[in-house]
Formats: C-alpha cells, structure tokens, sequence
C-alpha cells in the first residue's frame, strides 16, 4: 500500500459507522466516504447523512442510487430477500463497493467496536482491499461511539427512538416492535412493505389470511416478518406493543439507570438477538 491507496469508509447510516467517520476525520485526511443507497432507506437516515457531511466537511458518495430494490426485486423475479437469501445486500451494497473501488489498493474502515468481538462488517475478500478496525485497536467500545456522536453535536439518527438498526424500510431484521414503529412513524412506508408482501403472496397463489408459522409454510419466505404477514402483525400491534414494555420494564428494574437506547435493544433483543445485516447495520 502505497501513497496512490485509497483510504474508504462506509457509512450504513448507523451509529457505529458514524462515529468512527467522525473519529477519522482528522486521522486520516484522504479518507473517501460512501454509502449504499438501497433506495429503500428510512427517512432518518437520508436527514442524517446530510448532516453528517457538513460536519465531516465532505460529500459521502452515494452508491448504487441508479438501481434500488425495485429494480433488484424484479431481477429476483419477486423473491423476497431473507437472511438465507440475502440478494439484496450482496446486489445493493457489496458489489457496488466492489465497483466503486475498482482495483486500487485501497485501505476500508470497518467500524466493528471493541465490545463487539464477534461480529464482523464488510470485508472484502479481493487481494486489493485492505480491512482496517481502528475502534478495536484504540479499545473505542458503546459508550466511546455514543461520546463520539456527542461531541461532535450530530447525535443519534431519529430511527433509534424505536428502531436500533440501520437499513431498508422494510428489512426482515426487524423485530416485531420495529415494525410497529415503522407502521406508526411511517405508515406509507409500512403500506409499501405490505405491497410488496401481497404480490409475493398473489404470484405464488398464496392465501393472505393463511397461518405463516413455520410449520405450515415449510420454511418458504412469504412474509417479510417471520410467521405472519404484515397485515396480520399490525393487528396484533397491542400485544406486540404490551410484550414490548414488559420486556423494557424488566431490563429497567434490575438496571436502574439503564440509559434508554440500551433498555431498547436489550428489550428487542429479547425477540430476537441474531446479528442483523452484517454489511448493513454498523
Ligand atoms: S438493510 Fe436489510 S433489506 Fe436492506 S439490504 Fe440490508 S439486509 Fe437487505
């Protein structure tokens, strides 16, 4: 790696990746910034990145912004994408990295945290992409990225007062509660996620009302939810929104002072704990 290396971050929109463009703005002058545009982000976080780039005093590239989910979706022959199918991260943000990094030497960020010994980001397996983790070698962990973010005046994207991972609209990492608050804090885009749903349903002759738990469907990916439609979760929304808070009021009364984010991933973690999106959700 020479002085022609690139030096590239990516930015999912989270609070993770964030943080560590933050921490590299002064670091590492040459640093590129990007983001992959599903087209299908939250509102959130497009007015986030905005105003990310003023304080980082430099645009953050937007890729694959020509050819969003639509345009996959119909590739895909109206698959959904699921986390044994994962098209979309592979077509919408890995090989339009691949692609914007080209075969310079180039050095990418990856903002996995130094509490986080498991997990892992974007990795490239080409020969000419260096993987660097500065927060796992500078001991930077939860509490480091949150002091980041508030130094630096930017805070925290307003998706995290009920949703604690970055991504599409309608990713099917979402617990149940997310998609309570998307229904409630976006109802057009919760209207969009079930259009979806319906043609998957309508082209495979699958009765909407039917029972989606796992056994009666035999492991096939109708829903974007597991075990039920979007339709049949939004009338379960009080019960949803009920196991929710009693999950929150656990976490609070053993831990007291827990700060609220914390109390809020823990509690949907309750759910489901599995690692989300590992290209999409730093
Ligand atoms: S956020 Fe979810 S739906 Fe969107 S590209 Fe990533 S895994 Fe796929």
């Amino acid at each position: 790696m020479g002085e022609s290396t690139r030096h590239i971050c990516g930015i999912s929109g989270g609070k993770d990746s964030s943080a560590l463009a933050l921490y590299l703005r002064d670091r590492v002058p040459k640093m590129e910034y990007f983001f992959c545009d599903t087209g299908a982000e939250l509102p959130e976080t497009y007015e986030f990145l905005t105003r990310l780039e003023v304080i980082l005093g430099k645009p953050i590239a937007r890729l694959n912004s020509e050819r969003g989910f639509d345009h996959w979706f119909e590739v895909f022959r109206g698959a959904l994408p699921s986390p044994q199918m994962r098209w979309c991260t592979k077509v919408m943000k890995i090989k339009p990295i691949e692609a914007w990094i080209g075969d310079e030497p180039a050095i990418s960020y990856v903002a996995i945290r130094a509490d986080e010994a498991n997990r892992k980001g974007y990795i490239s397996t080409k020969p000419n992409i260096e993987s660097r983790f500065p927060f796992v070698e500078d001991g930077v962990d939860h509490d480091g990225v949150m002091k980041i973010l508030d130094d630096a005046g930017i805070g925290l994207p307003d998706y995290y007062e009920w949703r604690t991972r970055s991504g599409c609209y309608f990713c099917f990492y979402q617990r149940k509660a997310e998609w309570v608050g998307l229904a409630e804090r976006h109802p057009e885009l919760y209207e969009r996620a079930i259009a979806i749903e319906q043609k998957v349903l309508l082209d495979a002759g699958v009765d909407g009302d039917a029972d989606f738990s796992e056994r009666a469907m035999s492991g096939r990916q109708y829903t974007w939810s597991g075990g039920e439609t979007l339709v049949q979760l939004r009338s379960r929304r009080q019960e949803i929104l009920d196991k929710h808070a009693a999950a929150m009021d656990r976490i609070r009364q053993v831990r007291v002072e827990v700060p609220v984010l914390e109390a809020l991933a823990e509690a949907l973690d309750t759910e489901d704990d599995t690692v989300s999106c590992t290209v999409c959700a730093l």
